[in-house]
């Protein structure tokens, strides 16, 4: 079900500064990004910047098997392997992220170690130990061992999720994501295989892998293929010459995706586009008429309360879209069809039983 690289997004790195030296609110130079939102995303740079400088210098310099027994894989990325290790002297179990050298630079290594070492108090967020290893080859930092692994393999292709698991999901990665975007960064990975459970029913999830992770405002421009995740402004060209100054909408997006795939178990579309992606397409022309009712056939089967949120989610322009937030006034409300028609046939058992 529902896997999709999004690797073929590159930043430009730095935050947007070009012709941003006045605070005269002039959207145009800053990309679309008020003064307010750029000294976030400035902020969170800075912030960071220190913290790698600082991390960079305590550094644990050792092979891995000298300190940690390797118990077993728990995952394996695009970049690296996540080991379940145990501690050789106190015997603690542990995550161990290991990013090889020949394809992670200390510097990205820092970044992803440093971001989710500040994010990771979130309740759903993984916590992080603030262990950085270099070894000959390899970078490695440890995090809270989950073991239920990602949330891809709890998704039924055709299906999705139970309806609670799926609401319990959205309402802790809503959580996390406000979290996140509190801080000036932008999340930029949300997928199933980045969101770890420690239990079948989702009671507890926890929002992994910071690799993507950027500060609001870095330039960012799309050189591959565009996919489900990827919302529709980065498929145009920027508005800068260097991209588009990266906001939380990205993630706002990205979570409307992943909504729909737990609710259905398939994606909405391959790609926002409305040229080449017929789904897309369906989807422009439901939102404008809006009709509710002649819903195109991906969406049959979702009520109008799921319908409203996703609308929203999913609006293709950025400012109007609404934030990862909203999920919270939609919660307990019928998502599915299938789901609402079970909760009126209670509601007539009761009536009868009242009579
Ligand atoms: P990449 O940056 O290469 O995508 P991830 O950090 O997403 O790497 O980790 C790869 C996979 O490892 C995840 O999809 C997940 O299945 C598993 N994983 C990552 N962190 C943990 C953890 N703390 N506990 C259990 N499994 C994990
Ligand atoms: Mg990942």
């Amino acid at each position: 079900m529902p896997g999709k690289q999004s690797d073929e997004e590159q930043v430009e790195e730095g935050p947007a500064e070009d012709g941003v030296d006045g605070d005269d609110g002039d959207d145009q130079n800053l990309g679309g990004l008020t003064a307010e939102e750029l000294r976030q995303g400035q902020e969170a740079a800075l912030a960071l910047e220190d913290m790698m400088a600082l991390s960079a210098q305590t550094l644990v310099q050792a092979e891995v098997d000298e300190l940690y027994q390797q118990m077993r894989p728990l995952g394996q990325g695009r970049f690296g392997q996540v080991l379940l290790v145990i501690h050789r002297e106190k015997g603690t179990p542990l995550a161990l992220k290991q990013l090889p050298k020949a394809s992670t630079s200390l510097r990205g290594f820092l970044y992803e170690f440093c971001v989710g070492l500040s994010l990771g108090t979130h309740p759903a967020i993984v916590a992080a130990y603030g262990i950085g290893i270099e070894s000959a080859n390899s970078y490695s930092f440890l995090t809270e061992p989950v073991l239920h692994g990602d949330l891809i393999a709890l998704i039924q292709p055709k299906v999705g999720l139970p309806q609670p698991a799926a609401q319990r999901c959205a309402a802790q990665l809503a959580s996390a994501l406000e979290y996140i975007h509190s801080h000036g960064l932008v999340y930029r990975d949300l997928k199933p295989e980045n969101v770890l459970v420690c239990d079948p029913a989702c009671r507890r999830v926890k929002l992994t892998d910071f690799g993507h992770t950027r500060p609001r405002g870095t330039l960012l421009r799309l050189t591959g293929l565009p996919i489900p995740y990827t919302a529709p402004e980065l498929c145009v060209p920027p508005p800068l010459p260097e991209g588009l100054p990266i906001q939380p909408a990205l993630d706002a997006w990205a979570l409307g995706v992943l909504l729909f795939c737990l609710l259905t178990g398939y994606f909405p579309w391959d790609q926002p586009l409305a040229e080449s992606d017929p789904f897309y397409e369906d989807f422009l022309i439901w939102r404008a008429e809006g009709q509710p009712q002649d819903r195109p056939q991906p969406w049959v089967g979702l009520t109008p309360v799921a319908d409203a949120l996703l609308w929203g989610l999913l609006d293709p322009h950025p400012r109007k879209r609404s934030p990862v937030s909203s999920v919270h006034s939609y919660l307990k409300r019928p998502w599915r069809q299938r789901e609402e028609e079970e909760a009126e046939e209670v509601d007539v058992g009761d009536n009868k039983a009242g009579e």
